[in-house]
């Protein structure tokens, strides 16, 4: 491996984190102090991505590789074996130093650390580890810090990174087992289930603990999550979203991500030469989202889907699902059970809760639901009030075709 400078290596080790979408990236405006008398920090800092901290703040981490060497051979993965890159390894103080510098310059407020496989899954997390106790023990680092730990690591050096992190996160990346021992054959989905089971068990421990002992330390208070790949594989929405909701039972995760797989340079042959659309992990997360706030099962989410079992792109699933199923609308907004009000396309958690509020005092007209959703038009069609009644609207051949946004002729020129 060349002799590379701190900053090489972080542009070679933050662009290959960039594929990890555990810990989310969200756009923000550029923005830098360079140059100014006034002010610190950039939002322009190579590897510095955006996540959400467990009081819902979003926080800016340091998403950074430990090396993108890799002895492992995953299809779908840039840094594996056979890949032509440029290799880069921090050191555990380079990775330590980063972090506290970036974290004094005001850039960051926490690290995302994950690594490729160096010699063996414990070295590897051994590394991982000693970055993580450094900072907490060593330099008293109180920031957010993310661990993805290493496929069939020691559940001992597993323990322990949960110790210092915040966030524990190791990825089933594919959603069928079929799937990854073909793409992944390194990998094994009973030995990732196994290690998501036993850090539930720590999770779990840890907070017995806390409850019993105030001084018992944290284990990864922010819970663990984990990513699969989208359109890797031949896995449609409907074998995504029940092996999401499998794992949100199993192993009481926080969040499971879902990553578009983007082609990457010589990419295998066995791998699709195009990414899925965008939309596509959009309806996903949409679907997820119904999932775990507005009690969908995930037959509900299947029955939303095509003969093919994929998510419709043009309207998000809960329109889909209610298109599907008019006979169980229109929904009367004085009198519905609350699960049958968050059916409604266009009412939102907080609106169905305001409702259920308000009706208690008084019966509520169209216009009070008006003020709770930003399309009343689309609402219109699925409830009754106290002074609308849809009459026959749910049935109408064309209420697709009225409710669906007309596609638009874009002006390539336009301002
Ligand atoms: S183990 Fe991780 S880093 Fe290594 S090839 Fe597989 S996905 Fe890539």
């Amino acid at each position: 491996m060349a002799q590379l400078d701190t900053l090489q290596k972080l542009e070679i080790l933050a662009d290959a984190a960039k594929y990890d979408a555990s810990c989310a990236s969200s756009g923000t405006v550029k923005r830098d102090s360079a140059g100014q008398s006034k002010g610190i920090g950039s939002t322009e800092g190579m590897g510095i991505c955006h996540s959400y901290a467990p009081d819902g703040r979003c926080i800016s981490l340091l998403k950074i590789l430990l090396t993108n060497s890799c002895t492992f051979d995953c299809h779908y993965c840039i840094n594996r074996r056979s890949s032509n890159v440029r290799r880069a390894r921090f050191t555990v103080e380079e990775v330590v130093n980063l972090t506290l510098n970036f974290y004094r310059r005001n850039y960051i407020e926490g690290l995302f650390l994950s690594s490729g496989i160096i010699r063996d899954p414990d070295y590897t997390m051994e590394q991982v580890v000693a970055v993580a106790r450094s900072l907490r023990q060593d330099h008293g680092f109180r920031g957010y810090i993310h661990l993805k730990t290493i496929p069939d690591a020691d559940s001992g050096l597993i323990r322990q990174a949960g110790l210092h992190a915040d966030r524990i996160s190791i990825n089933v990346e594919l959603p069928t087992a079929s799937g990854l021992s073909r793409l992944a054959p390194e990998k094994s989905s009973t030995r990732i289930e196994g290690a998501m089971q036993s850090m539930k068990g720590d999770i779990e421990d840890g907070h017995d603990a806390r409850k019993r002992f105030r001084s018992a330390p944290d284990f990864a208070p922010a819970g663990q999550s984990t990513q699969m790949i989208v359109g890797a594989d031949s896995a449609n929405d409907g074998d995504i979203i029940t092996t999401a909701n499998r794992l949100y039972g199993r192993f009481n995760l926080r969040r499971v991500y879902y990553s578009a797989f983007s082609p990457i340079p010589d990419a295998s042959a066995i791998l699709p030469l195009r990414r899925p659309p965008l939309m596509r992990e959009h309806r996903l997360y949409q679907s997820d989202w119904l999932m775990r706030f507005y009690g969908y099962s995930p037959g509900d989410v299947r029955d939303a889907t095509n003969d093919a079992g994929m998510l419709r792109l043009d309207i998000d699933p809960k329109l889909a699902w209610a298109l599907k199923f008019r006979g169980r609308f229109p929904v009367d907004v004085n009198r519905a059970p609350r699960d049958m009000l968050l059916r409604v396309p266009g009412l939102g958690v907080k609106a169905v809760d305001a409702i259920l509020a308000a009706r208690r005092w008084r019966r509520l007209r169209l216009a009070d639901i008006g003020r709770l959703t930003v399309s009343l038009a689309k609402v219109r069609p699925f409830l009754l009030t106290e002074d609308w009644r849809p009459s026959a609207l749910t049935d109408r051949a064309d209420l697709e075709s009225l409710l669906t946004p007309r596609a638009e002729q874009l002006e390539l020129f336009a301002a």
